[in-house]
């Protein structure tokens, strides 16, 4: 099968088969290849750790029946190093042509006007959706008193917004004209000596991320989705997300989703029937609020970018912070799971941070293969460790009577936990 692969960065690609995909679902063999990027700093820890992790749940879920073939492609220090580049396009390449893919952190090059390696890797693929599951494991130190009560997927639009790039320093010749251009043009003042961004927000954007949350919705059994948008202040972005976020709903999904507007009247009468999902809307700064004070309300939120990204990590603090959040970067033909922590660099090679964030992006990828058997296995495993008390050192110094152990000792609890689950 692999005899017509090229080699990607000079590396022979491993024995193995290729992922399809179609309809907007992974059509996956028994032994796909899988590339992997290590990652910058702590990410070689990581990965060390969580890989022996993957592979025994697949081994024990499947026995020999199914095996993932790991094959590493380079990013950022590792790649500059080997190929004075810090993203070679035979990465890029390999992660296209083999579909679904895990990382580690990556550092930021800083200056020379490199843009970041995560953000240029969800552009290039077109990864349009950012998804990140907040959940709690009983036992982690939580800052909140019922961290249990937290259960939410959220869906952050992953290529427009603030985040398109498209921004102009103060100072400029570029800045100037722009803003005597709005001026002239269109009679809006902006001060002289500002800066100025751009904010695009499109109906495509906005259509193919609702529609994939309503999608999860329907397909993990979620009954409430939630547009989270400023439309109050910025209505023909933000309150045009929300507004195509209901068409979506209204239109694609008619027989799946009751809007909360229809709940409130005949035949509803605030009672949502069983199968259907209600579809409402927050706005952001009072969806904090929300998610800290009423989280059993919440299940799917679908959000615009800079949204998403300050919503994901304050959620994922309420359950114990980002060494336990996972996350994977989607689009309907590709899928990049990734720790969502940094490379936490002055930990880099002493064996000792949390691979949690790893480990439960690799339980989404296993579940994204549709391989649920393995993807429990590590899941339960990391569980029962936790509730072991048997901790990297970032839960370790909250959690008295709890045993620190090495990043490599937790994975290895893992799978003995695995072991004693099969019994
Ligand atoms: P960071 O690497 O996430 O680390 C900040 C602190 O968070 C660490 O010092 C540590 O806190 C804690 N931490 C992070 N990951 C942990 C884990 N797995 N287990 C336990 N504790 C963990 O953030 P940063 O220092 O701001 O960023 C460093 C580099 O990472 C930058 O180059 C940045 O651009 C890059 N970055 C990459 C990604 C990505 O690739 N997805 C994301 C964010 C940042 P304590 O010191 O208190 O123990």
């Amino acid at each position: 099968m692999n005899a017509s692969m090229k080699a990607y960065n000079g590396v022979p690609v491993p024995e193995g088969e290729l992922i399809q995909a179609g309809d907007g679902k992974f059509l996956v063999p028994d032994h796909p290849i899988i590339p992997f990027i290590e990652g910058d700093g702590t990410g070689p820890d990581i990965w060390r750790a969580s890989q022996p992790v993957f592979d025994a749940a697949v081994t024990r879920a499947y026995g020999g029946r199914r095996g993932i073939r790991w094959y590493e492609v380079f990013a950022g220090g590792k790649a500059f190093e080997r190929f004075g580049e810090w993203l070679p396009r035979d990465t890029v390449d390999a992660l296209r042509q083999f579909r679904v893919a895990i990382k580690g952190p990556l550092t930021t090059p800083v200056g020379g006007g490199i843009r970041s390696l995560n953000v240029t890797l969800r552009i290039e693929l077109d990864l349009y959706a950012c998804v990140r599951p907040v959940k709690y494991y009983p036992g982690v130190p939580s800052p909140v008193k019922e961290p249990e009560a937290v259960d939410v997927v959220i869906y952050r639009e992953n290529t427009e917004d603030v985040y398109a790039g498209i921004e102009f320093q103060q100072g400029t010749e570029q800045a100037a004209q722009l803003i005597a251009f709005l001026q002239d043009k269109f009679g809006k003042t902006v001060r002289p000596d500002s800066g100025i961004g751009i904010k695009p927000i499109s109906i495509t954007g906005s259509k193919r991320l609702v529609r994939q949350a309503i999608r999860h919705a329907i397909e993990q059994g979620r009954t409430v989705v939630t547009l989270v948008h400023k439309g109050n202040i910025q209505k023909f972005t933000e309150g045009a997300f929300r507004d195509w976020g209901y068409e979506v709903a209204t239109q694609e999904f008619r027989e799946q989703c009751v809007t909360e507007a229809e709940l409130a009247q005949a035949p509803y009468h605030g009672k949502l029937p069983a199968g259907k999902i209600l579809v409402n809307d927050r706005i952001a700064d009072s969806m904090f609020q929300q998610l800290l004070l009423r989280p059993r309300d919440y299940q799917v939120v679908c959000t615009t970018n800079l949204n998403g990204d300050y919503l994901s990590d304050a959620c994922a603090a309420q359950v114990g912070g980002l060494g336990m959040a996972p996350g994977a970067n989607l689009s309907q033909e590709y899928a990049l799971f990734e720790a969502t922590h940094g490379t936490a660099p002055k930990y880099a090679d002493k064996d000792v941070i949390n691979p949690g964030s790893l480990l439960l992006s690799g339980v989404m990828m296993l579940n994204a293969l549709g391989w649920k058997e393995a993807a429990t296995l590590v899941e339960s495993g990391l569980a029962a460790t936790i509730r072991q008390k048997r901790v990297t050192y970032d839960l370790a110094r909250q959690l008295p009577g709890s045993t620190q152990v090495k990043t490599s000792e937790f994975a290895q609890a893992i799978i003995a936990n695995m072991d004693k689950s099969i019994g």
